[in-house]
């Protein structure tokens, strides 16, 4: 008999194969107390250990193919740097000598100590580098252990056409899957913004995250169906099941076949109305692919990314540098600067680190910001100067009243000062806009935009803060509903709130990628969107078979009178319109 389960899906496309199922449990430290003349050999078991990690890595790392995006490599070298890093590798041998522990003791501790500190921050994506030590920690544990396990399985003998069911999957291991012929994977952790999920959407791998008891569910060599949009596994499935996804996969491949051919095509309505799309981007990587899916500017670059994996913040210069870069690879098209959107990092700046209780809701962001203008200026100044250089558009993340807006133009203002003074070039016409991503904002719309140039709705956070559910946490993902009346009435106050005073809304939140969202997002009026780079042809291609007429009054009845549970069958209705 059949059986379906569930998880969430992060990756696209439909997968038919064998399970193949990595049971690997929790590892079991215990605490054992060594005579003081054991001490010194403890140590070499542990920087054995260490070595013995390395070389694996580093031999994965040697196996990727010559052809890998360099950002997926760059997973592998992360985890390779942490283990140069005093933090993993020399406070563990401290703690052996001085408490005369086993190793594998003194490196949980370790463990338990950074975990705490990723723990604190209240960047999402920042958060989930706390897999990261995880995994490069477990790693040595294994070998510690000598379990056999040090080596991922993943690694040995995965057999072609596998789907990988696994209770979660390294960075490494996720990049080597699809060079072993392994057509899909589901684990049973991580959310929608962990660094595995990130890399099944990069190597295109359909992908399942947070499938709780898959391994207990499904044996290895089982026939499973993986749809990785519908977050759905079907175990066993009957001839008729079996065929609809089978009818489903060749129209997947379709789907991807033809999307290429309109890279060059514009986004135009079926009544021919334009519209604007435009690429998220934070990795190096992403700027090439701005061009190559012919994207009509950035709408977002999250610029966080040049203060990670390093003691002191970027100065100035390099900062204006970076930005500089960006802007040439442009070659004229817009790019919207997001300043800094991070949260409570000692690494950042240590005055800053504090226990707090609910990082999303304490210092990120603006707060953090407004709070550490020794880290602010810096970054206020290089974007105004690179302004002279291209189109600049400055946008502001996290704002929730008006007043930090007006402490925030008031800053522009003394930065625009302090260059003339210095001799240093801004262009006058930089335009300056906010992210609304707080419902505060959201309803306040209309006094944001008065002294602004233009909003954008970052809905990833609207929806966490409008429905107070945290976006990483895959046990209240069930929860993250970006169809709920309040999220949509929310999207449609700041739509409105532009039109009545002129001046361009978009959307960068990942609901503006999400081709589900694409005809309704159009019915509430909205034009520009900005997703990452990889989505674009697939959103492109719905607009253009599109009519913003015909939707209009569709999505006007949508919102107005419907109950809020036949929202989403409305939402397929208008999808499924000819
Ligand atoms: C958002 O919140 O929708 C957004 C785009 O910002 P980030 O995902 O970087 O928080
Ligand atoms: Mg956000």
């Amino acid at each position: 008999m059949s059986l379906a389960l569930s998880g969430i899906g992060v990756s696209r496309g439909v997968a038919i194969g064998k399970a193949h199922v990595i049971m690997r449990g929790s590892i079991d430290v215990a605490e054992c107390s060594l005579p003081g003349d054991l001490i010194e050999d403890e140590i070499s078991r542990f920087l054995n250990a260490v070595e013995t990690a390395r070389q694996q890595l580093e031999s994965i790392r040697q196996r990727i193919p010559k052809d890998t995006r360099a950002d997926i490599a760059a997973f592998i070298d992360t985890h390779l740097l942490m283990l140069d890093d005093a933090t993993l590798v020399t406070t563990p041998v401290e703690t052996i000598r001085e408490y005369h522990c086993n190793a594998e003791w003194a490196l949980k501790l370790q463990r338990d100590a950074v975990v705490a500190v990723f723990e604190q921050m209240d960047d999402a994506y920042l958060r989930t580098r706390r897999d990261d030590v995880d995994h490069v920690i477990n790693r040595i544990q294994r070998l510690l252990l000598d379990t056999g396990q040090g080596e991922t399985h993943v690694d040995a003998g995965t057999p072609e056409n596998a789907i990988v069911l696994t209770d979660d999957l390294t960075p490494a291991e996720t990049v080597l899957l699809e060079h072993q012929g392994v057509i899909a994977f589901a684990t049973e952790y991580g959310g929608p913004l962990s660094h595995t999920a990130i890399l099944a959407r990069s190597i295109q791998i359909p992908a399942i995250v947070g499938a709780r008891g898959i391994q207990h569910y499904i044996r290895e060599g089982e026939t499973i169906i993986l749809d990785g949009l519908q977050g759905l596994l079907i175990v066993a499935p009957d001839e008729t099941t079996l065929a609809y996804y089978l009818e489903k996969q060749k129209k997947e491949q379709q789907r991807s076949s033809e999307l290429a051919t309109i890279a060059e095509k514009p986004a135009v309505t079926l009544d021919d109305i334009p519209i604007t799309l435009m690429a998220n981007i934070e990795l190096p990587d992403d700027i090439e692919a701005v061009s190559r899916e012919n994207a009509s500017g950035v709408g977002l670059y999250r610029t966080e990314f040049l203060y990670m994996n390093r003691s002191t913040p970027p100065d100035e210069e390099e900062q204006y540098e970076r930005y500089m870069a960006v802007i040439d690879a442009l070659k004229g098209k817009p790019l919207t600067i997001r300043t800094l959107d991070m949260g409570a990092d000692k690494e950042v700046d240590s005055s800053t680190s504090r226990r707090c209780s609910n990082p999303a809701l304490g210092l990120r962001a603006i707060r953090l910001c407004l709070k550490n203008l020794s880290l602010f200026r810096p970054q206020l100044r290089a974007i105004l100067r690179a302004s002279v250089h291209g189109p600049v558009r400055m946008m502001i993340p996290m704002l929730s009243n008006t007043q930090e807006l007006q402490q925030v133009l008031t800053l522009i203002e003394e930065t625009r000062n302090s260059l003339l003074r210095n001799n240093l070039a801004y262009s006058p016409d930089i335009m300056i806009g906010a992210m609304i991503e707080v419902p505060a904002a959201a309803l306040s719309a209309a006094d944001f935009i008065r002294q602004l140039d233009f909003l954008s709705i970052g809905t990833n956070d609207l929806i966490q803060y409008t429905l107070a559910i945290d976006r990483i946490d895959d046990e209240v993902n069930y929860l993250y509903d970006p169809l709920h009346p309040a999220v949509l009435k929310l999207i449609k106050m700041v739509i409105d709130a532009g039109k009545s005073a002129g001046v361009p809304v978009d959307m960068c939140g990942e609901m503006a990628g999400d081709p589900r969202f694409t005809r309704l997002l159009l019915g509430m009026g909205l034009s520009e969107f900005s997703m990452h780079p990889r989505a674009l042809q697939e959103i492109k291609q719905v607009i253009n078979s599109s009519s913003i007429a015909q939707l209009t009054p569709l999505v006007d009845e949508l919102l107005h009178h419907t109950t809020p549970d036949r929202i989403p069958a409305s939402v397929d209705m208008l999808n499924s319109l000819d």
